[in-house]
């Protein structure tokens, strides 16, 4: 059974242009902006704009076309930032024990660990 989705949880409210934020990056249905509390030099979070809780969630729900554009949302931004060269890490917490604080999915974007 699928996970509730929280309607008032931060992600939903950037979406719904109740929290500001500055978008780095977007696609049909994905957004991508700088992590509030950055753990590297660069973290940046790339969220589906559709309502799904976490990555396995998004992966078995989720429509071909929003999942593409998921994905060639992340491939695009990799490239502008030149780390499909030098290299990043992408990671999806998932659930209270998996260290999921925001219960939209969201992936991750870590990288400048060689500076
Ligand atoms: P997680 O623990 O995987 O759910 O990650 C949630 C991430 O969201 C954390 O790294 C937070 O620093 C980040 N975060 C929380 N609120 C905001 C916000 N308003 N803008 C950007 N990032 C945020």
């Amino acid at each position: 059974m699928r996970k509730e989705y929280d309607e008032n949880n931060i992600f939903a409210k950037i979406i719904r242009k109740e929290i500001p934020t500055s978008i780095i990056c977007s696609g049909k249905d994905t957004i991508c902006f700088k992590d509030i509390n950055p753990k590297a030099q660069t973290h940046i979070l790339i969220i589906p704009t559709g309502k799904y809780t976490d990555i396995m969630d998004f992966s078995l729900n989720a429509s071909e076309s929003e999942q593409k554009d998921f994905w060639k949302t992340i491939d695009k931004l990799t490239k502008e930032l030149g780390l499909d060269k030098s290299g990043f890490r992408l990671v999806a917490n998932t659930g209270k024990g998996g260290g999921q604080e925001v219960q939209h999915f969201h992936i991750h974007l870590l990288a400048g660990f060689n500076k």
